[in-house]
């Protein structure tokens, strides 16, 4: 290998020992400033003929530097991390840095199955597609309070660096998961839970098992079978993690986002219902409660049915789905739901199954032309008596409505596309207001303040955040839900390029910091596009939904009339197409329904019935309306603060709207924690182990700004630390313990010289460092003391 060119070969050098620096330098870039430093020396002074004791030096600095990580290694017998020379921990120290390099580096990397690398402080994970050993409970010990470099890197790392963060700052924290569906998200978050948990060293042995139990049970009722992922996510999820101030896990409370509820009345092609289903179909069977819920062991509901699972028999049959089945039900137990409310949860979705098995026909009527019956009035009678209604007024709010003109209430009949409309308006609401009751027992069970967990006095004082959120999607046909999702992470991108780009390059204006101004993918004129109002995409669509004359086509009218962005455009051949250039990627989104999505509405007809219900849950689901209230965030963050007043009832609350109270309030909790990056890479789409498809990532790398990620890190400063707090640090390396240094940049630079350290800037009241610079410093202070 060529030597870095930085380094030029003194005559005096053998190849061999050439050779040997290169390779020093390939191998602990942390070390880099102070082994130039020695080679200048030697260099200056023309020490020909003494590789040795040069050798000797270099050596002693690399052990020094890699102490840690021969100590923690000592007496293990895992694989030992062998560090190749020619790939890298850390993007950022790459000597060329260039699109290529970065894919190169990690595709090495992939192939020898190190599926994290760090850009800086931020992690990349390249999904495995294959179970790695990497998770055991000797990895958990290793990364421990250990020095991020003292071991390959890890998400555990992440949940250590964000642990004790924590601890040490008494600050929140909040870890960021991207990445498109099927990247890994869910599986590191789950994975980020359990290191925390151990971290947390919950006392009460309990708790920490709930809090482990709680991602299976909220999964078993968010995740489907996709096209891309057998367990994909169909909702977005905030795990908060509550310790006390000493670092003790006292509970978790989970934010539950955008639930795709129209996959519980329809499913895409090669695509399934959420878990859920399946299972409570092959474990009743199992059990013989089958009849009980109403359920047929031969026919196939319709909400179920798909061309891949043919009938019944098939889910019955399935041993996986029993499984999964006992899994949950003993998660509920754990967590601490009762045996009743179980009872009503599976009455709820053999319901939801039943009613949506009711068929309309139409009939003539004298004064209308369609008006539609019930064919089926057996399976109407088993929804309405899991529901605990009278099936005769389940059949009137299905098959006419009420209106009031002019004070008079008039009962008009519904043609068999409206009953059919009403009866999965019906079933989306049902299984949306379930999962969210469900989630919001759940916090109620694990909310710290309950006293059962505060054995003590303890107060839960800070807490670690984990967002999983879905991915960008760009699908064949995109519609509202793809919308909706890819907003969402415009947003996430966002509050990342705050954190990485745009904070960083201002401080540096501010302390008048002469640092190269690395571009960035800004994708605010995005945000104002969709969320600006009154003239943001949403907003207009909000104005839409309140005309009941408008259409999928007027809406996409007005889009075209409105919307005066390069980011938006009108396709050419696709009737309510309209495209969308979003930060990852061009998508073409199809306006047709829209509006009815968009209204969700679930008619007035249906929450009396089930208000009347004999069931406690049930009614509970349609009497507590599960509105957010308006949260505000810092204006640095989005320009789109919310004021309290705006918040609607649950009536007119469109989809829409409640959709941007929920990025409000996520947002409003994350700006409220120390962000962590982890970003997913997905290596193909064959959902196949060792496969690399160099195009795939790139475009991903393009997309999320690695590569101006890894400049930053390099080129940039993530450390900006004022002077007299470094001093207070770190003046031990420079000058006596009982010295008082003044504070001032000559002080800091004396420690910063006394270190040997390189490349480091002074602000006006700041140091500017690069994290390896902190991290070396700290393990010289670790060394002094
Ligand atoms: P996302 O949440 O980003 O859509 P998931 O976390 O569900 O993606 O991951 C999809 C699949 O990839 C998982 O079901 C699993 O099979 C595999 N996978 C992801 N991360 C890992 C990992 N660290 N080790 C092994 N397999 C993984
Ligand atoms: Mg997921």
């Amino acid at each position: 290998r060529n030597p870095p060119p930085t380094l030029h070969q003194p005559e005096i050098w053998s190849d061999q020992f050439n050779d040997f620096i290169c390779k020093c330098l390939i191998k602990d870039f942390e070390l880099r400033p102070n082994v130039q430093d020695l080679l200048q020396h030697a260099f200056i002074k023309q020490i020909a003929g003494r590789e040795k004791t040069l050798q000797k030096q270099l050596m002693e600095l690399i052990d020094l530097n890699q102490h840690e990580r021969i100590h923690t290694k000592k007496g293990s017998n895992m694989k030992s991390h062998s560090q190749a020379l020619d790939d890298v921990d850390d993007l950022a120290i790459l000597e060329v840095l260039d699109e290529n390099t970065i894919t190169e580096q990690l595709q090495k990397r992939y192939t020898k199955d190190h599926i994290y690398t760090y850009v800086g402080d931020i992690l990349i994970a390249v999904n495995p597609f294959h179970k790695m050993d990497l998770y055991t409970q000797q990895y958990s010990k290793m990364y421990i309070g250990a020095k991020r470099t003292a071991n390959p890197p890890h998400i555990f790392a992440v949940a250590d660096i964000a642990y004790q963060a924590m601890v040490s700052y008494n600050a929140d924290q909040c870890i960021v998961i991207s990445g498109e569906s099927g990247a890994g998200k869910t599986e590191s978050a789950h994975l980020l839970v359990q290191q925390l948990t151990v971290l947390g060293k919950a006392n009460n042995r309990t708790l920490q098992e709930k809090i482990l139990l709680v991602n299976s049970l909220v999964e078993a009722f968010g995740n489907a079978c996709t096209v891309i992922n057998d367990n994909s996510s169909r909702f977005g999820k905030y795990l908060e993690m509550k310790f006390t101030c000493g670092g003790t896990v006292v509970g978790a409370q989970i934010s539950e986002y955008l639930l795709e509820k129209s996959r519980v009345v329809h499913q895409a092609v090669g695509e399934r219902n959420f878990h859920i289903f399946y299972y409570i179909y092959a474990g009743l069977a199992e059990r013989k409660k089958l009849a009980h819920y109403k359920l047929s062991d031969s026919k196939t509901p319709k909400y179920l049915q798909n061309e891949h699972i043919k009938l019944v028999p098939d889910i019955v049959g399935s041993a996986f789905y029993k499984e999964q089945f006992e899994a949950v039900e003993q998660c509920f137990k754990v967590i601490g739901f009762t045996l009743e409310e179980l009872g009503s949860v599976y009455s709820i979705l053999a319901a939801i199954l039943n009613a949506g098995d009711i068929e309309f026909t139409s009939v003539a009527s004298e004064h209308q032309t369609d008006k539609s019956n019930i064919i089926n009035m057996a399976v109407l009678e088993s929804a309405a008596s899991l529901l605990c209604i009278r099936p005769d007024e389940l059949q009137e709010a299905l098959t006419s409505h009420c209106v009031v003109t002019r004070g008079e209430t008039i009962v008009r009949s519904n043609t068999v596309e409206k009953a059919t409309e009403v009866r999965d308006a019906m079933g989306k609401a049902l299984y949306g207001r379930l999962f969210s009751w469900i989630v919001n027992r759940i916090n109620s069970l694990l909310r710290p303040d309950n006293p059962y967990y505060l054995g003590g006095g303890s107060f839960s004082d800070l807490n670690i955040g984990i967002l999983d959120i879905f991915g960008f999607e760009n699908f064949k046909r995109n519609s509202f839900e793809q919308l909706c999702i890819n907003i969402a992470n415009e947003q996430i991108q966002f509050y990342f390029n705050q954190h990485i780009f745009a904070w960083e390059q201002d401080e540096y204006l501010n302390e008048d910091v002469d640092a190269r101004v690395i571009e960035y993918e800004d994708n605010r004129p995005l945000l104002d596009l969709f969320l600006q109002k009154p003239m943001g995409m949403l907003a207009l669509l909000d104005e839409e939904s309140r005309f009941p004359q408008a259409t999928d086509q007027t809406l996409v009218e007005k889009f075209e009339d409105n919307l005066k962005s390069k980011n938006f455009w009108r396709p050419k051949r696709v009737d309510l197409g309209f495209g969308i250039h979003h930060y990852a990627g061009k998508v073409i989104y199809n306006a047709a329904g829209f509006l009815a999505k968009n209204r969700d509405t679930l008619p007035a007809d249906i929450v009396l019935l089930l208000r009347s219900s004999e069931n406690d849950l049930i009614r509970k689901l349609v009497t507590h309306p599960l509105t957010k209230t308006g949260t505000t965030v810092p204006d640095n963050y989005t320009l789109y603060t919310h004021h309290p007043r705006e918040t609607t009832n649950m009536r007119t609350q469109t989809v829409a709207s409640y959709f941007r109270y929920s990025l409000m309030d996520l947002l409003s909790k994350m700006v409220a924690g120390q962000p962590h990056f982890v970003r997913c890479i997905k290596p193909n789409n064959d959902r196949q182990a060792h496969k690399f498809d160099r195009e795939k990532v790139l475009i991903q790398l393009r997309y999320t700004g690695i590569l101006e990620t890894a400049k930053i890190r390099r080129q940039g400063y993530s450390h900006r630390i004022l002077f007299t707090n470094f001093i207070k640090r770190y003046f031990i390396l420079a000058f006596r313990a009982n010295e008082e240094p003044a504070v001032n940049p000559e002080t800091c630079a004396a420690i910063l010289e006394k270190a040997r350290l390189e490349n480091w800037v002074l602000g006006k009241t700041k140091v500017f460092l690069k994290y390896y610079h902190v991290e070396h410093l700290n393990l010289m202070i670790r060394r002094n003391t």
